[in-house]
């Protein structure tokens, strides 16, 4: 299997190892790097207006960044630079928090933990019936300033009535898959990766890599 060197335009290394893990289950063998491990300042403003524009704005700031340091070969990228932003989207909230995701409850500027952050939002859906919503991610995959593919997925569920569940990432305890009756965060190992919005998007770009 090739292995391809991929660049994260991310600090999460969570998302990190998810690309990894569905990558590699894709068949497409990789290795992916966040800015961090190259010493790379990333702090890129997402003013996009939609996910997808978030995820190109990371992407070509990321390659910018490098290309003052070489380049993508220089620095042994070769397959190129991934980018994605993703977010939870809730009917009754008329989509938020969505591209906010990250960012929904903070004070004076300063992000909230996880947990507080899922408590937050449970107590602002405490009296709504309607429970309905959605992960979304977009994914870009960058080979150069004017060369890139991009997916857009999501995965469909409902907003639990209380956080279970010790697995995955940020709103995974509050995210009920109902033909499961589990949250993600309660899915066995592994199993995020075949249903969720980042397995999915991430997987439709594996083509890609293979062409490379
Ligand atoms: P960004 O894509 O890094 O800008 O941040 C998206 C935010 O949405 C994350 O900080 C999480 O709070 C939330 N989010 C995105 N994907 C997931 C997921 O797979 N599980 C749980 N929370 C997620």
């Amino acid at each position: 299997m090739t292995m391809h060197v991929l660049l994260f335009a991310s600090g999460n290394r969570h998302k990190a190892r998810e690309a990894e893990a569905v990558l590699t289950l894709a068949g497409v063998g990789c290795e992916v790097k966040l800015p961090a491990d190259f010493g790379l300042d990333f702090d890129p403003v997402e003013d996009g207006g939609t996910f997808l524009e978030n995820a190109l704005i990371k992407a070509h700031v990321l390659y910018r960044l490098l290309n003052e340091r070489g380049g993508l070969d220089g620095a042994g990228i070769g397959a190129g630079i991934l980018a994605d932003d993703s977010g939870l989207c809730i009917d009754a909230l008329g989509g938020r928090p969505g591209i906010f995701s990250a960012r929904y409850g903070e004070r004076d500027g300063r992000k909230i933990g996880a947990g507080e952050r899922n408590a937050l939002l449970l107590e602002e859906l405490r009296d709504i019936e309607n429970r309905a919503a959605r992960f979304v991610c977009s994914t870009v995959l960058l080979f150069d300033e004017n060369r890139f593919v991009t997916a857009q997925e999501t995965v469909e569920g409902e907003i639990a009535r209380e956080a279970r569940g010790k697995g995955g990432f940020g709103y995974d305890p509050i995210f009920l898959l109902p033909e499961r009756g589990l949250t993600i965060a309660e899915l066995p190992e592994g199993e995020k990766h075949l249903i969720s919005h980042r397995g999915k998007a991430f997987r439709a770009l594996t083509p890609f890599l293979r062409e490379r």
